[in-house]
Order: C-alpha cells, then sequence, then structure tokens
C-alpha cells in the first residue's frame, strides 16, 4: 500500500511537527523512520553523552508513537540508500522531514533530494528547529550578520514565526522491518551514565515538564539568576531543543502567553530568556555562512596563535576537574556527571583552558563535543569561538577571567563549588573560591590537604595571564592563515 515516508532526524516530537503535518495532511498512511547514520556527519560524529540522550530520546518517540498505532522503523547507514530500499519496499510515494543545518548534514540532504525527485518520489523538507531560516536573515548591505544585537533587531523586524502547530491525526497502517534501538549500540559499554539518568528525562514529555516548570517558577527571575550556578535559574532545555523534543515556536509562544499579566520586571526577565533562544538563533546562522566555523577561527589572525607546544598535562587536570581552582573543577565536574555545565561555568572553564593554559579552543571543543549532553554543533563553536576571542561578537581576547573573582562574584556562598568539590567544603566561604591562599590553620580544620586531597593550582594566573597577552600581542597586526 502506497505510503509517505516521515524520516525523523532530530526532531524527535509529534507537536509542532511540520513534517509529520505534512504527511498527515496527504492522507496516506504515514511510515515513521529512523536512519542512524553517524558517518555522514564527518568529524562531528555525536559523542558519548549525545548518544547516551539519543537512544532514550528515540525510545521515548518509540513509545509515543506506539501509542497512536504506528511503528518506528530503525534502519542504519548511508541514509540515501536505506531510503531507497523502504521506497522500493513499501511504495512511498513521498518523504518529508525536518532541515538539520550542520554543513555535512546540508551536503547529505541536498543529495538525497535530488536523488529521490530523480526517481519520482517527491522529497519535502520543513523548518522545525529554527525561528528564523539563516539565509533569510541579512544586513542592509546583503551579508550575514557577525553581531548578535543587530541580528537579533534584524529578526523580529521580519515576519513573525509562524504559531507552533498541534499534534496531527496520523493514519497507521505501513510498516517496515528495522533493527532495535538497542541495536544502535549508542549506550556506553562502560555504564557511566548514572548521573544523566537521574537528572534529565529525555523526550518530548521530559521536554514539556521543564518548560512548564520553568514558565511556573524560573522565567520571571530569569535575569538575576541566570548567572548564579548555585540556583536552577535556568530552564535546562538545551538537550531538548538540541534533540528538537522542544522547538523554538513553541518555547517563545508559551513564553509570551505565560507572560500576559506579568510586570514590568517579569517581562524583562522573559525579553531576556527569549534573546538566549536568539543566540542559539545566532549561532545556525553563523554556521550556516561559514562552514569551517567549527574547526577554523572566524577572525583569521587567530590561525597563527602561538598555542602551549604540549597540552598535558594541564589538559588532563582541566578535564577531570583537578586544576585546583574550585569553580573551573566544580564545572568540570558537574559536566562529567551530568553531561551539562551552566554556562557561566562554561565560559570560565573555556576562559581558563584557552587563555591561562593556552590550549587551542578547538581542544575544549571537542572535550565538550564529547560530553554534553546538549553538544551541538553551532553553539559549542559559538560559545569555544566566543571564550578564545576569534569568533562573531566573541570576548575580546585580552579579557581574561580571573576564575576566582569570577566564583566570588557568582557563586558568592561557594556552595557550587562545596558541592561539586566536597573536598573544599569544610573550608569559610570567604576562602572556597581560593583554598591555597586560606590560613593553614583553617585548611587543616577544613580538612584540607593541598597537593594531597585537593590539588594546588595547575597554573599561575598573573604569570599564565601575562603570558597569553604576551602571545596575543604576536598575533595582533597578523592578518592570519599562517
Ligand atoms: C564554551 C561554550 C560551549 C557551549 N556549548 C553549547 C552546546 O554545545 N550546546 C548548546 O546548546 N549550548 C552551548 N553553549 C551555550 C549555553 O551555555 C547553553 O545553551 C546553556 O547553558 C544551556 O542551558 P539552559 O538550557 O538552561 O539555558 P537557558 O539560559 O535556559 O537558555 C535557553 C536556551 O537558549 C539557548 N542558549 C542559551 N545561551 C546560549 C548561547 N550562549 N549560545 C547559544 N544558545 C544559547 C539554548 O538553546 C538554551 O537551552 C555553550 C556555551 C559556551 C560558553
Amino acid at each position: 500500500m502506497a505510503c509517505v515516508i516521515v524520516w525523523f532526524r532530530r526532531d524527535f516530537r509529534l507537536t509542532d511537527n511540520p513534517a509529520l503535518q505534512a504527511a498527515a495532511e496527504s492522507g496516506y498512511p504515514c511510515l515513521p523512520v529512523y536512519i542512524h547514520d553517524p558517518a555522514a556527519e564527518g568529524d562531528w560524529a555525536p559523542g558519548a553523552a549525545s548518544n547516551w540522550w539519543r537512544h532514550h530520546s528515540l525510545q521515548a518517540l518509540g513509545d509515543a508513537l506506539a501509542e497512536r498505532g504506528l511503528g518506528l522503523v530503525i534502519r542504519h547507514g548511508p541514509a540515501g540508500d536505506a531510503l531507497a530500499n523502504l521506497i522500493a519496499e513499501t511504495g512511498a510515494v513521498a518523504v518529508h522531514w525536518n532541515r538539520l543545518y550542520e554543513p555535512a548534514l546540508i551536503a547529505r540532504d541536498t543529495a538525497i533530494k535530488s536523488r529521490l525527485r530523480d526517481n519520482g518520489v517527491s522529497a519535502v523538507s520543513h523548518n522545525a528547529a529554527l525561528l528564523y531560516e539563516p539565509w533569510t536573515i541579512r544586513t542592509g548591505s546583503g551579508t550575514d550578520y557577525r553581531a548578535f544585537t543587530p541580528f537579533w533587531r534584524a529578526c523580529q523586524r521580519t515576519q513573525e514565526p509562524p504559531a507552533p502547530s498541534p499534534e496531527p491525526r496520523l493514519t497507521a497502517g505501513a510498516s517496515a522491518d528495522g533493527v532495535t534501538i538497542t541495536d544502535l549500540g549508542l549506550l556506553p559499554r562502560i555504564r557511566w551514565d548514572h548521573g544523566l539518568a537521574t537528572n534529565w528525562q529525555p523526550g518530548e514529555k521530559g521536554a514539556q515538564r521543564r518548560l512548564d516548570r520553568f514558565l511556573d517558577d524560573g522565567v520571571s527571575a530569569y535575569e538575576t539568576a541566570r548567572d548564579q550556578p548555585a540556583i536552577n535559574g535556568t530552564s535546562g532545555l538545551s538537550p531538548h531543543l538540541h534533540f528538537g523534543e522542544i522547538g523554538p515556536r513553541q518555547i517563545r509562544t508559551a513564553t509570551l502567553s505565560a507572560l500576559t499579566h506579568a510586570d514590568e520586571d517579569a517581562d524583562q526577565s522573559a525579553q531576556a530568556f527569549l534573546a538566549e533562544i536568539g543566540w542559539r538563533e545566532f549561532a545556525h546562522h553563523v554556521l550556516y555562512h561559514h562552514p569551517d566555523f567549527p574547526d577554523q577561527p572566524l577572525n583569521a589572525r587567530f590561525a597563527d596563535f602561538p598555542w602551549r607546544a604540549d597540552p598535558e598535562p594541564l589538559l588532563r587536570a582541566w578535564q577531570r576537574g583537578e586544576t585546583g581552582f574550585p569553580i573551573v573543577d566544580a564545572g568540570m565536574r558537574q559536566l562529567w556527571q551530568t553531561g551539562w555545565m551552566h554556562n557561566r561555568v562554561r565560559m570560565i572553564v573555556g576562559s581558563l583552558l584557552v587563555k591561562n593554559a593556552r590550549i587551542p579552543w578547538q581542544t575544549g571543543e571537542r572535550w565538550f563535543w564529547d560530553t554534553l549532553v546538549d553538544a551541538d554543533l553551532a553553539s559549542n563553536s559559538l560559545g569555544w569561538q566566543w571564550v578564545a576571542g576569534s569568533g562573531a561578537d566573541a570576548a575580546p581576547f585580552f579579557r581574561i577571567f580571573n576564575p576566582i573573582r569570577q566564583g566570588e562574584r557568582f557563586d558568592p556562598q561557594g556552595s557550587f563549588v562545596a558541592h561539586w568539590v566536597p573536598e573544599i567544603a569544610g573550608l569559610p566561604a570567604k576562602h572556597r573560591h581560593a583554598p591555597w591562599q586560606a590560613p593553614a590553620g583553617v585548611c587543616r580544620d577544613a580538612g584540607v590537604q593541598l597537593g594531597h586531597n585537593y590539588p594546588r593550582p595547575v597554573v599561575d594566573l598573573q604569570a599564565s595571564r601575562k603570558e597569553a597577552l604576551a602571545a596575543f600581542e604576536q598575533i595582533k597586526g597578523s592578518s592570519g592563515g599562517g
């Protein structure tokens, strides 16, 4: 029996899903398909934490479809071939999917679209992931934007994004063989994922629950709370957004309607939250217009930056959360245990790695890629190039975060560091961000033995700062390119 294929990729939801909506409107039975094709992502195949999420998200999607009488068909291998086989087996007349924006996937999908059309099969792509398509926002002179504020203003001047669509009524009746989710081997063989499972609920229901909770008691204080890692001041929606378990149109519409009777402060807070959704849009805009952005500095003179010749042992200390700077170690351990790190702390750990340790930003980007459940090519590159000072609207290189001052400012009670770095939790709050500066007796009373149960700082902050600035001087006048 003829059918229409909905090719799920990273849009694991039934509501506000234009590809699914289009399939439902066709009137044909719908065949939901997922094809595992990590090789298509080239150098940026998903990392371990991301794979963990994908496994559970697929499980949730499969369950939701099953409740509606549809079976999610799972295949693996090159997606073009898998689709061709499915079409031959089922007589499908059309394939619908929602667009992805990673350069390697754009190339793959473009080729698949031509191949399908050449074979007389309708192939239609839709927008589920963004408020504004990256190519629709242009400066007055027709170029792409490199600064966030004018980009976001330009977005707001364009046509309003469409309202999110409700879950469509799907016609069952199409089926095909496939493998199981477990066959994809996405879960780690050594089970380090306990912390992930206790912190997250992948899937559309988990996403909706997080949004509801955030709109109930988070968004009105977001502007002040968002910079404090010790409290749940942000939405925690990033992995759900990355996997398309919720879309930005849904978040925008729900946020605006939650604010109907809000006061001015709450309104301002909500705008600040929506601007962060705007940073996600900006990241996609930059990646779309600069496909080598994940690997190459946007500001070309950074290609000549004199990085440290041998990153070890600093890199390992950083990855393990054993740098001796509690705010950095707390962030790196939060990342390892939960697959997520607070945005403020991402900036602090990044600054220590790239500036004080002079280890290339791409090295930090790779570590995040493997360990973050929200690892996203666009946002991760933007974040790391922001930290390095080489990106779009980036922090200037000479602004080097001091982890002690950052800790004192954004975690004044030291409760974030005490939670993640229990070795120093016995210290009074005022010493928790610089244990090596605490008097010997205070350390003794707190059970802190520097160099034994907690490391001394792996770099000298003042000296490494000077070295970083001197290194920056070397490239200031260069035009880049080696
Ligand atoms: C070095 C570095 C690496 C990063 N890597 C990633 C990554 O791989 N994936 C990722 O989603 N974000 C990344 N970010 C951005 C940001 O840290 C996370 O999006 C945010 O911490 C997610 O938490 P949340 O959902 O509670 O955010 P909220 O504060 O609740 O923000 C809401 C949403 O806005 C988006 N957002 C917020 N801040 C940013 C930002 N600076 N850039 C782009 N989008 C943003 C996210 O989708 C987020 O879910 C990175 C930032 C830095 C400094």
